[in-house]
C-alpha cells in the first residue's frame, strides 16, 4: 500500500517535472494530527477554541491576543502570511493594518471579490516582537494549526504573501521570492501561487504591477 502510494507520488512528481510546475508535498511530518497525544479537532471553533489557549512556543508570552484567521471556511482562495503585526495583535484579525488595507484593495481590484470570500491566515498566529520573521521552532510548532485550517477549509489555491510564508509552508527555502513569484506550483492536491507581501509593496510601490500580474493569472487560473 505504502509502495503503491510512493509510486503514485513519483508520477505525479515526474507529470510536474515535465511540465516544469514545481511539486510541494504537504508537510505531513509536523501534522500534530498524527500524534494521538495532540490530536487536532476537525471543526474550526473547535480548532480556535484550542489555539486560544496555545502555549506551545515562546511567542505565547507577549502576544496580547491569538490571531487565528478568518474569512470563507469554504473559501476556493485562501492567502497565507508570515505573521501578526501590532494591529493585528490588538484586535485578533489578521491583515487590518496597513498592509490587510492594501490586500484587501488587491483582493477588490484583481480577484474581483470581496475580502470576506477567502480566508487569511499566517504561518504563526501570536506576533513576533519587533515584527520580526518567526523562527524555525515558533513555525513548525503553529504550522499543524495551518495545516489543519487548510484541509478543513480546503482552497484549490493558496496564495503564500512573502518569502517566509512560502518557505515554511513549502520547506523550500532555497530559491528567493523575487525567482519564484509568480510562479504556479502544487502543493498536495492544491495550487500554490507565491507573490510578494503588501508590506513589501508599501515600501516598494513599483512592484505592485508584479502582484496585480500574478492575481490575474490566479483569476484565470480559477476561472
Ligand atoms: S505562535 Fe502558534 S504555536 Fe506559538 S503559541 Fe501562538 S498559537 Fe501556539
Amino acid at each position: 500500500m505504502e509502495n503503491l502510494h510512493q509510486l503514485k507520488q513519483l508520477q505525479k512528481l515526474y507529470r510536474y517535472r515535465a511540465l516544469e510546475i514545481a511539486y510541494f508535498d504537504e508537510p505531513k511530518e509536523v501534522k500534530m494530527s498524527d500524534t494521538p497525544a495532540m490530536r487536532l479537532p476537525n471543526q474550526m471553533d473547535a480548532l480556535r477554541k484550542m489555539v486560544f489557549s496555545c502555549s506551545l512556543c515562546g511567542l505565547s508570552k507577549s502576544r496580547k491576543n491569538v490571531v487565528f484567521g478568518e474569512g470563507n471556511e469554504s473559501a476556493q482562495i485562501m492567502f497565507v502570511g508570515e505573521g501578526p503585526g501590532a494591529v493585528e495583535d490588538q484586535t485578533g484579525r489578521p491583515f487590518v493594518g496597513k498592509s490587510g488595507q492594501l490586500l484587501t484593495k488587491i483582493i477588490e481590484t484583481t480577484l474581483e471579490c470581496k475580502r470576506e470570500d477567502v480566508y487569511i491566515a499566517n504561518i504563526v498566529k501570536c506576533r513576533p516582537p519587533l515584527n520580526r520573521a518567526p523562527d524555525r521552532e515558533e513555525a513548525q510548532s503553529c504550522l499543524p494549526f495551518l495545516l489543519r485550517q487548510i484541509e478543513m477549509v480546503d482552497p484549490q489555491m493558496i496564495i503564500t504573501l512573502g518569502a517566509t510564508a512560502y518557505q515554511y509552508l513549502t520547506g523550500d527555502f532555497e530559491r528567493g521570492i523575487s525567482k519564484i513569484r509568480g510562479e504556479v506550483m502544487h502543493f498536495g492536491e492544491r495550487l500554490l501561487v507565491p507573490t510578494f507581501h503588501p508590506s513589501f509593496l508599501l515600501r516598494n510601490p513599483s512592484a505592485k504591477r508584479y502582484v496585480f500580474n500574478d492575481m490575474k493569472k490566479i483569476k484565470a487560473l480559477l476561472s
